[in-house]
């Protein structure tokens, strides 16, 4: 039911043309944005929508009950293709959600084309819509309003689906209520399309800006963690430990500063090759990170140079960790390879509101390291702060 005085035919034309445009802008967007499949899917459903409503839009031409089995089999698929879109671009499109999908979509469109070929103009043919719309919505709405930790966006996004789905329940009980209007007119009024019209541009505009959303998270997630390891870069590491060091300072609290090198890893390299060497990384990186608390930072600095940030440590507890952290790797066993291997290190303690810029820690913790390879690799070496004057500026 309309609650604005406009004709069913301005209507469908104004569908139409909307859903042409926002088609366009999909695929002027989809261009230009890096893609993981999730916008051709949207892209596809929405020319599905914009085939429906040409035939809408031609159902004097062509009678609404020839092609309203054509009409209820796009209507399925294509909604079924932007929730798979949806759940694409969130990460949440499995195996078992997809299978769930087949067979709730499948089962919709047999029984909408089966009410379309027996009676065109029945009641249930309307109800029986809404109720597997809503259905088939429950999953991308629950997930992006309720289940994941999402963003503002993704709420508004739930909440919008929320809507609509309460929207569709509500037609059940009207559409089976009254009988359905003889003339199409009445009929096609009756799937509000106002509603669909707000809904289709709400929604394209909402995918749109998800999806903006999701390239951005993904942007920062590459400049801040290395690929290899999974940890910190080094810039991520250097962004996240000057306020650190800061705070510390602020507190008067000591920190340490660590750097790891990998003993002969070109030897690693050389011996059992480039892959191996790879292995020999990551197993070094989730060591290493099993052993630290949450409050210390660690990056891979380059190579098989990696660094540490202890928080409110002093020279007795960060002598404790970085021993622990040798001996972290002399058990380790690396798949299909008969290698050990060991780590060096240099470590450096920065005493109560003293504040070190974090290159002066690298230089320090660096010839301390160098030392440590000298005597033979495989140990701790301490580097020292003190008699130095800590520089007030932050690095
Ligand atoms: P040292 O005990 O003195 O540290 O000797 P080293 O062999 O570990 O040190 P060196 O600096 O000579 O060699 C480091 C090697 O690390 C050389 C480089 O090819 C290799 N390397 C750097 N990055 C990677 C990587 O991402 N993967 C692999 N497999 N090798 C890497
Ligand atoms: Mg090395
Ligand atoms: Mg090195």
């Amino acid at each position: 039911m309309c609650f604005i005085n406009l004709d069913v035919h301005t209507l469908q034309i104004c569908l139409f043309f909307g859903n042409l445009f926002t088609l366009v802008l999909l695929l002027a967007y989809r261009s230009r944005a890096a893609s993981n499949g999730s916008s051709e899917l949207f892209a596809a459903g929405k020319v599905l929508q914009l085939a429906i409503t040409l035939l809408l839009l031609l159902q004097d031409v062509i009678a609404i009950r020839y092609t309203l089995p054509l009409i209820s089999l796009m209507g399925i698929a294509g909604l079924t293709a932007e929730i798979f879109a949806i759940l694409k671009l969130l990460g949440i499109f499995e195996e078992r959600v997809k299978r769930l999908y087949y067979g709730l979509a499948g089962l919709a469109a047999a029984v909408l084309l089966t009410l379309s070929v027996l009676d065109s103009r029945s009641p249930y043919y309307i109800a029986y819509a809404a109720l597997a719309g809503a259905l088939l919505q429950v999953v991308p709405g629950y997930a992006l309003g309720v289940k994941i930790k999402g963003t503002p966006l993704q709420k508004v996004m739930g909440i919008l689906y929320g809507a609509v789905i309460i929207l569709l329940l509500a037609r059940v009980p009207e559409a089976l209520g009254r009988p359905m209007p003889a003339d199409t007119a009445g009929l096609l009024r009756d799937f509000s399309y106002l509603g669909v019209y707000l809904l289709m541009f709400l929604g394209t505009a909402g995918f749109m800006l998800l999806s903006r959303e999701h390239t951005y998270a993904e942007l920062e997630r590459v400049a801040t963690y290395d690929e290899l390891t999974g940890i910190l870069n080094r810039r991520a590491f250097v962004l996240r430990a000057r306020p650190l060091i800061a705070a510390a300072a602020k507190e008067a609290q000591p920190y340490s500063f660590m750097l790891l090198d990998v003993d002969h890893f070109k030897g690693v390299n050389d011996t059992y090759g480039h892959d191996t060497g790879d292995k020999v990384l990551r197993d070094f990186a989730s060591r290493v990170a099993e052993q630290l608390g949450n409050g210390d930072l660690f990056g891979r600095f380059g190579g098989e140079e990696f660094a540490v940030l202890l928080h409110r440590a002093d020279e007795a507890a960060s002598n404790e960790i970085a021993e622990r952290l040798r001996r972290c790797v002399l058990e380790a066993q690396i798949e299909g390879v008969p290698l050990t291997y060991t780590v060096s290190i240099g470590v450096v303690t920065i005493a109560s509101g003293m504040r070190f810029p974090l290159n002066e820690l690298y230089k320090l913790s660096d010839s301390a390291l160098y030392e440590a390879k000298h005597r033979g690799r495989n140990c701790v070496v301490r580097g020292e702060a003190r008699g130095r004057t800590p520089d007030k500026s932050i690095d």
